[in-house]
């Protein structure tokens, strides 16, 4: 009898699913946590953005349907060239700052909030996770830990108050104003609440305040919780998908 031999599967890449609301540290976490561990790093926020940025161009009303539809089938081609750059293109053009203009930020619930978005989106993500090569993804957003990857090895939700979150993206985008910038966090977060909480951990969810932590401290606290047994990736490359700091 010959002996067949099946090609040994690439394991399954780790998941960390990190959720919390703008100005937690969100995404400043995931990206550290992607370095130091080699994992990519999936920033879906940004997506919801690059979406709206589309829409806001070619005129897409929220309301029609088909004319969604239509922007959801284009967006998938997008997603799927700029994921493990580190730059965001669309038609060869680095959109990465104009997706976080306050435009943007101030429509951006007027799209995620359609479950059709939802849906499509998720999809799109489980899929570049499913596909990478490298051995784990740090995925962060509002619904990581609860619907787009509800079995991640690790699930985590930060949060800081809200002042600690409206001076914190103040800084980031140069902002004198902090009680213009509470303002608009929290009317954001109010539209974004109505389809996913991200305010409570989830069973199973871990929660971690940063409002007096450093960024070290929050990166420490979330790889200590990638199980022992989980690959690290050390020695092979890391996979950034956007250079943006935020969230
Ligand atoms: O994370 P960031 O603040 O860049 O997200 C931008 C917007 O994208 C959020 O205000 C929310 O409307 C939407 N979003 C979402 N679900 C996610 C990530 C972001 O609805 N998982």
């Amino acid at each position: 009898m010959t002996e067949t031999r099946t090609p040994a599967a690439a394991p399954k890449p780790v998941i960390i699913a990190l959720d919390g609301p703008a100005g937690s540290g969100k995404s400043s976490t995931a990206k550290a946590v992607a370095e130091r561990l080699h994992y990519a790093h999936l920033d879906t926020g940004a997506w919801y953005r690059v979406l709206t940025l589309i829409a806001l161009r070619t005129e897409v009303d929220p309301h029609d349907e088909a004319a969604v539809r239509g922007l959801l089938d284009a967006f998938d081609q997008i997603i799927a060239q700029a994921f493990d750059h580190s730059h965001i293109l669309i038609r060869g053009r680095d959109v990465s700052a104009a997706i976080r203009t306050p435009e943007v930020s101030g429509a951006v619930s007027r799209y995620s909030q359609l479950p059709i978005v939802r849906d499509h989106l998720n999809t799109a993500f489980r899929h570049l996770a499913a596909t990478t090569s490298a051995p784990g993804v740090v995925a962060e957003g509002r619904d990581i830990t609860t619907v787009t990857f509800p079995q991640a090895e690790v699930r985590v939700l930060l949060t800081a108050s809200a002042d600690a979150r409206a001076r914190r993206r103040a800084a980031q985008i140069g902002e004198a104003d902090v009680a213009s910038i509470a303002r608009s966090i929290s009317e954001r977060d109010a539209r974004d609440l109505s389809v996913v909480d991200f305010m409570r951990p989830a069973d199973g969810v871990t929660l971690i305040d940063t409002s007096d932590l450093t960024l070290e401290q929050v990166t420490d606290k979330v790889a200590g919780l990638v199980p022992a047994a989980a690959g690290t990736g050390t020695n092979l490359p890391s996979h950034p998908q956007t250079q943006e700091s935020h969230g």
